[in-house]
């Protein structure tokens, strides 16, 4: 009885506490943060900035204090052939050349997020 409803509540500090604490690595266009706590509690689903600036990608944990045990979960099934077609992360958006600028180099010309927007 304990675990499912801790799962609820993990699940809903990802999807409301990242949007209103935390710091941002990526300037997206709305207000996902990267939130420690539930970084650290959701296994790595509380990097939200990361995950709204690449979506695709099965790495949440950009910066190497960001702790992922779900992407090293994913990379261990995948070690095993138990996973496949896993996306990377997209080195444009991390070093601030594509769709989202960094924080880090946010002196750089990176395109217009909604310039860059493909569907799904
Ligand atoms: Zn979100």
């Amino acid at each position: 009885m304990y675990a499912p409803s801790s799962y609820g509540n993990i699940t809903w500090a990802v999807n409301s506490v990242t949007h209103l604490w935390g710091y941002r690595n990526y300037e997206t266009d709305e207000d996902s943060r990267n939130n420690i706590i539930v970084g650290l509690i959701a296994n790595g689903e509380g990097w939200h900035n990361n995950h709204h600036a690449d979506p695709r990608s099965a790495r949440h944990g950009h910066r190497w204090w960001e702790i992922d045990n779900t992407y090293l979960t994913i990379r261990f099934l995948a070690w095993l052939g138990l996973a496949s077609d896993v996306v990377a992360l997209n080195r444009a958006r991390f070093f601030g050349f594509g769709c989202w600028k960094s924080a880090a180099t946010a002196g750089r010309s990176p395109k217009k997020p909604s310039a860059c927007h493909s569907a799904g």
